[in-house]
């Protein structure tokens, strides 16, 4: 393909997106195929000539999108939202049209220096205290990076406190294998925090205490004290503390305020999982949400959620930036640059030496929506949940089973599991609406989570309709 034809291809390409995006809702949000339909569509080989992108594009309509899950559908209420919108997508054609890998600040300047600002700003419009950011003074050892997955930034943050620690105890027991003092350390979070908490674990080869939420699914201060008491008694090391505000099932926010003095005491590294929810934090009324976020060690959120911005971009902040890279440092001569006293090298942040010029996307997506564009979008989510919230609480057949204060309602048929699993996957099956269940309080539950970035009540009263009416037929068959 010669530039020419990119230029028309490239046209082509963003009409058919917009095309796309404008009829999405005539699509069924999830598609109906069955595990290996795509082998029967395409050759079992690659092509030795180049083919013409015309038929290329024509082999996306009609074999790749049956399978795909249009998770951008006004139907789509499933997880979380996948971030997506216009100055995002520019953002992501734009990096990979420069295709520059920021490794170091000297691979590509202004991929590293972009990344280090635009998390600055970020950081100040959720409201995380100056020391997480990097400018905050001369001295800062403050900073944001961009990971891919909020997964990596829990892993990131464990394998840091992991290599803290052992130092430490270094210290006391210098003659001690590295591997004794590991098997010592021990970490915590709650039953409602996610999955990654404990892959990360897992993968550093730690202990992991899980526990127990109270009546409102929030991880409490006694809660986690009295595990440490109990495993400190038990000759371990409490070393790190995933607290997660906005969990995965439902929403619910871990009590930081009593947690924090419990993991400093402690000596233990604490990090903060807001995947989703951190993103609300930029609208002052949710901030009281994060009381308790000065004793945080680490934050994240994920703007590839909640804020516009498409997959990957996962930000994290840390108020000590060189207990991050010691855990990561590994410096062969090829990667060296003359300016490393002075700069930053993302490269000692995380996993991945590569990486793309991610912070162009969420720069693109901030200056043009402002601050305030991006603040009426969550609201409206909100808003919107809190409306469906009430369609459910108005109909007495259904229960609504957390606590609404996101763009996430938790609901149920009252009644056995086995009839909420029945409507679920009949709803699901029907292609008309798309959601997941969860876990709450060992009842299974349905997850409404408002997702379509320019989602209306037209869509919430749709939505409900389904819904109602899917539960009217069983309860009818039941009642038979
Ligand atoms: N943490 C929380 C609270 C989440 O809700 C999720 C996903 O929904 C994750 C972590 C994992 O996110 P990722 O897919 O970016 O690894």
């Amino acid at each position: 393909m010669d530039s020419e034809e990119f230029r028309q291809r490239g046209r082509e390409m963003v009409d058919y997106i917009i095309e796309y995006m404008e009829t999405l809702g005539e699509r069924r949000v999830t598609p109906s195929i069955e595990p290996g339909y795509l082998r029967e569509l395409i050759p079992k080989n690659a092509p030795n000539k180049g083919e013409k992108w015309k038929e290329i594009m024509s082999d996306v309509e009609t074999k790749i999108m049956p399978g795909v899950a249009h998770w951008q559908h006004p139907r789509f209420h499933a997880y979380f939202p996948s971030g997506n919108s216009f100055p995002s997508i520019l953002g992501d054609m734009l990096s990979d049209g420069i295709g520059a890998i920021g490794f170091s600040w000297a691979a590509s300047p202004a991929c590293t220096e972009l990344e280090t600002i635009v998390l600055d700003w970020l950081g100040q419009m959720i409201g995380l205290p100056q020391e997480f950011l990097s400018f905050s003074d001369g001295n800062s050892k403050g900073g944001g990076v961009m990971q891919s997955s909020a997964s990596e930034c829990v892993l990131v943050s464990l394998l840091a406190a992991r290599a803290q620690k052992i130092k430490e105890l270094k210290v006391v027991h210098p003659f001690t294998e590295d591997g004794v003092l590991l098997s010592k350390l021990v970490a915590y979070c709650s039953r409602e925090a996610h999955s990654c908490v404990e892959k990360a674990a897992m993968i550093a080869f730690t202990k992991l205490r899980i526990l127990e939420a109270d009546e409102d699914l929030s991880l409490r201060g006694a809660t986690l004290a009295k595990a440490i008491e109990e495993d400190r008694a038990l000759g371990l090391v409490p070393f790190f503390v995933s607290a997660t505000l906005g969990t995965t099932s439902c929403v619910s926010f871990d009590n930081l305020a009593e947690i924090g003095p419990v993991a400093k005491e402690a000596g233990a590294w604490l990090h903060v999982d807001a995947a989703y929810a951190g993103n609300a934090f930029i609208c002052p009324e949710f901030k009281y949400l994060m009381e308790g976020i000065e004793y945080a060690t680490s934050f994240n959120t994920n703007p590839n959620k909640w804020l516009l911005t498409n997959f990957d971009c996962s930000t994290m902040w840390v108020k000590d930036r060189f207990k991050l890279t010691q855990a990561m440092v590994v410096d062969p001569l090829y990667l060296q640059h003359s300016h490393s006293d002075k700069a930053i090298d993302y490269r000692h942040w995380g996993i991945p030496l590569s990486r793309r010029f991610r912070a162009l996307k969420l720069w693109f997506v901030i200056r043009n929506y402002g601050v305030e564009g991006l603040q009426n979008y969550i609201r409206q989510h909100c808003r919107l949940a809190k409306r469906f919230e009430l369609l459910v609480k108005a109909d007495e057949r259904f229960e609504v089973c957390n606590n609404v204060r996101m763009g996430l309602v938790c609901f149920r048929v009252k009644g056995e599991d086995q009839l909420n699993r029945k409507l679920l996957s009949k709803i699901n099956a029907s292609g008309k609406l798309h959601m997941v269940p969860a876990c709450i309080h060992g009842r299974f539950v349905i997850r409404f989570c408002v997702c379509a970035q320019d989602a209306k009540d037209s869509d919430i009263e749709y939505a409900w309709k389904v819904i109602s009416d899917f539960a009217t037929e069983l309860l009818d068959d039941e009642s038979v």
